[in-house]
């Protein structure tokens, strides 16, 4: 039905793979507030306008709990927005003591650490862990071990980046909610290691047919979910779904031919929460299945397809 062609057509951005790097790091806190960010606000550089516009904007949204947002980026403790502000008054009075004893610019993250741990006793052991290592523990916690696909977990939190994105921005949304087909007679007839494979091949053919911006979920046992950022065209959505359901075919087992059932959700303004636009994922899906599987079903009619 399609080619390689319509992948490259419909990517209004070039995706890499710090794209998914930075999503990590932006889901430390629910706003999404970076380290280097917080960094810059207590005065490690100085901040750039639009960093400036970023923590004016993220004061005026949090409130209260912007302070507690700070210390939950650079040190992933919470602390209670009560407390937070006068908190951080004392950090960034014991970092400028830190800099003028040691003369050199200590970093905020250095002061908190040092403040939390010798001063205030509310680290127990710190440890030490590099940047690279961080992110590297992250990004496997992120994953199904499996698949190499983003986990039940990441995708929601994933997708509701994404949905703050559409409701803030404007920027489109969908999803593909897909099951494969009497999976259980692939596992009765051949074994779960064979179902296993089905499942590592249905990962890989997901993330062939889709742009490198989108995102790949396993939804948990033989269900898996793809989200597709910048994207409301029920045409455009069809039209990967289908891709996908095509090259799904081709992975049988023995005489068991492998398909899939597909639900396709698209974002528009009257659905009100990313749990929301899964529920009519999952209604397209039940109605697939219903039709007689091995379909795509959609949670509202297209209007061309
Ligand atoms: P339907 O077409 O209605 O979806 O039928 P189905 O047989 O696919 O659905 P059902 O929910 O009855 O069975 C799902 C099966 O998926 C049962 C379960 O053992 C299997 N399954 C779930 N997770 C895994 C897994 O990680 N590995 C393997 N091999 N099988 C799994
Ligand atoms: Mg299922
Ligand atoms: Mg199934």
């Amino acid at each position: 039905m399609s080619t390689s062609k319509d992948k490259d057509e419909r990517s209004p951005r070039k995706p890499n793979d710090e794209c998914n790097i930075d999503r990590l790091r932006r889901t430390t806190t629910p706003e999404g507030m970076s380290v280097e960010l917080v960094s810059a606000f207590a005065g490690d550089r100085s901040m750039t306008e639009e960093e400036k516009r970023e923590i004016n904007e993220q004061q005026t949204v949090r409130g209260l709990l912007f302070y507690s947002d700070l210390f939950y980026a650079i040190s992933h403790h919470y602390f209670a927005p009560e407390i937070a502000e006068t908190l951080w008054g004392k950090v960034l009075k014991h970092k400028h003591l830190l800099s003028e004893i040691l003369k050199r610019n200590i970093r905020i993250t250095v002061a908190t650490l040092d403040f939390f741990s010798n001063i205030n006793k509310d680290f127990i052991s710190p440890t030490v862990i590099s940047e690279e290592n961080l992110v590297e523990i992250a990004k496997n916690a992120m994953r199904d071990r499996m698949t190499g696909l983003y986990n039940h977990t990441s995708f929601y939190e994933l997708l509701e980046l994404e949905f703050r994105s559409h409701r803030r921005y404007g920027a489109g949304v969908s999803i593909i909610l897909l099951d494969i087909d009497d999976f259980k007679a692939v596992n009765d007839r051949y074994g779960h290691q064979a179902g296993d494979q089905i499942l590592i091949d249905l990962a890989k053919v997901l993330k062939q047919q889709v742009r490198d911006s989108d995102i790949c979920c396993r939804f948990g046992g033989e269900e898996f979910v793809v989200v597709l950022p910048f994207t409301s065209s029920a045409v455009e959505v069809g039209t990967i779904a289908e891709r996908i359901r095509v090259k799904a075919m081709e992975l049988g087992v023995g005489d068991l031919p492998i398909t899939i059932s597909l639900g396709v959700a698209i974002c528009d303004h009257s659905v009100s929460s990313p749990h929301e636009l899964i529920e009519h994922a999952d209604r397209a899906l039940y109605r697939a299945k219903r039709a007689g599987k091995n379909r795509v079903a959609f949670s509202t009619v297209p209007t061309v397809l």
